[in-house]
C-alpha cells in the first residue's frame, strides 16, 4: 500500500498497452449492423495486405491509436498531432485536416477524394468509399482502393514520424502510394479476368484527370515492322480535362519497345522544355513504366538506357509520376502516334497559349 500510483492501461489484465487489447475492446464495443457488414464485406473483397484491412477496420470502429484516442484512455499522454504539435490528433485531423495529409492528397492525381469529404464526418467519408451509390465520378472507378491506400500511407508516414522521428515529404508519400495503387489495380483485375470484354463498366479503362496542380501527359508510340517509320503521340490535359498541348513526332527505330521508350523520353524532354513543374506521365507500355518505377523487368539494354535517361531528367520537376494506363484510356495518344507514323511531315505541334 506504500507503493506509488502507477499509470495502468485499463483495457488489459496486466495494465500494459497493446494494440491487441485496444482492438479487442473496440470490437466488443462496436455494434454490428447490416450497413457495417456490407462495408466490411467490400473491404475484404479488396486484395490488400492484412495491415491495411486492420487499418480500415480501426478507422471505422474509432480505434485507430491516434494521439487523441490514446489520451482518452491515458490522460497523461500528449494528444496532439506530431506534425502540427499544437492541434489535437483526431482521426479527422490525421486523414483530412492536417496540412501534411492535405499535401499528400494534393500531390496525388486523386485530390478529388479529399474534396469529397466536404460536409461529412471522417467516418461517414470512409464509409462512403465502399457504398455502391457513392457520389464519385464515373472516371474514378477504383475509389475504394485509392482512398484506402492513400489514407494508409498518411498513417504509415505519421507513425514513422512518431517512432523513428523521420517522415517522408508529402509528395514522396503520395508517390509511394500511387505505385501501390497502380499495382493493386493490376492485381485486382488479373485476379478477375474479363477475357471477352475490356470495356466493362468495372474495368479501370477510364481516363482520369490529374489533380488541380498537375498536368497529365498521355503518351503512345506506333510501330509496325514493315514500315521504316514509327510515330509518337503526346497529349497534355489539365484537371478540367481541357486540352493544353499535343505533339506528333515521326522517327526511325528498331522495335515497338524502343519506340515506346523514346516516346516517354520525348515527352519528359518536352515537359522540361515547357517548364512544367508537376506532371503525371501516362503510357500503356506496362513493362517500361514498371522499369522506371521499380527498376525491374525484361527489357532490351537499349530500352533500359532510354528509360535511365528519362529518370535522370526528373529532378528538373517539382513532382512527377510515371503511371501505367490501359490502352483503352490512352486512345487519343494512340491516334496521334498513328497519325505521326503516317504523316509526311516530321513533327507537328498544337499548343494553347497558356501552357
Ligand atoms: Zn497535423
Amino acid at each position: 500500500m506504500n507503493s506509488e500510483d502507477q499509470v495502468r492501461w485499463s483495457l488489459s489484465k496486466d495494465g500494459e498497452y497493446s494494440v491487441k487489447s485496444f482492438f479487442t475492446n473496440s470490437m466488443n464495443a462496436n455494434i454490428a449492423s447490416p450497413v457495417v457488414d456490407k462495408i466490411w464485406a467490400q473491404i475484404w473483397r479488396l486484395k490488400l495486405i492484412p495491415k491495411i484491412h486492420l487499418f480500415i477496420w480501426k478507422c471505422l470502429s474509432n480505434s485507430l491509436p491516434t494521439n487523441s484516442r490514446i489520451r482518452s484512455v491515458i490522460s497523461s499522454m500528449n494528444g496532439n498531432c506530431p506534425h502540427c504539435l499544437h492541434i489535437e490528433e483526431t482521426l479527422q485531423h490525421l486523414l483530412l485536416d492536417c496540412p501534411y495529409a492535405k499535401a499528400v492528397w494534393l500531390s496525388s492525381p486523386y485530390a478529388i477524394a479529399h474534396q469529397n469529404s466536404n460536409q461529412l464526418t471522417v467516418v461517414e467519408w470512409i464509409k462512403e468509399w465502399f457504398l455502391p451509390n457513392n457520389p464519385w465520378p464515373a472516371y474514378f472507378p477504383n475509389s475504394s482502393i485509392v482512398t484506402v491506400i492513400l489514407s494508409w500511407y498518411i498513417w504509415k508516414s505519421r507513425c514513422k514520424k512518431v517512432f523513428d522521428d523521420d517522415c517522408p515529404n508529402p509528395s514522396q508519400t503520395s508517390h509511394e502510394a500511387i505505385i501501390m495503387i497502380e499495382n493493386q489495380i493490376r492485381v485486382l483485375y488479373d485476379l478477375s479476368p474479363q477475357p471477352h470484354s475490356r470495356t466493362n463498366s468495372n474495368s479501370p479503362a477510364f481516363w482520369r484527370p490529374p489533380s488541380s496542380q498537375f498536368l497529365k501527359l498521355n503518351i503512345d508510340a506506333s510501330f509496325i515492322s514493315s514500315s521504316d517509320h514509327a510515330g509518337i503521340g503526346i497529349l497534355i490535359r489539365d484537371n478540367a480535362s481541357k486540352f493544353k498541348a499535343a505533339k506528333c513526332i515521326q522517327l526511325r527505330t528498331g522495335s515497338s519497345e524502343q519506340a515506346e521508350g523514346l516516346a516517354i523520353l520525348a515527352t519528359v524532354e518536352w515537359a522540361k522544355e515547357l517548364k512544367l513543374s508537376k506532371g503525371s506521365f501516362e503510357s500503356d507500355a506496362q513493362n517500361l513504366i514498371n522499369f522506371i518505377n521499380h527498376g525491374i523487368g525484361h527489357l532490351k539494354w537499349r530500352s533500359k538506357t532510354i528509360l535511365v535517361d528519362c529518370k535522370s531528367l526528373t529532378p528538373a520537376f517539382e513532382s512527377v509520376g510515371f503511371v501505367y494506363t490501359p490502352r483503352e484510356a490512352n486512345r487519343p495518344a494512340d491516334l496521334l502516334a498513328r497519325a505521326a507514323r503516317n504523316s509526311r511531315t516530321m513533327t507537328s505541334l498544337w499548343m494553347r497559349m497558356d501552357v
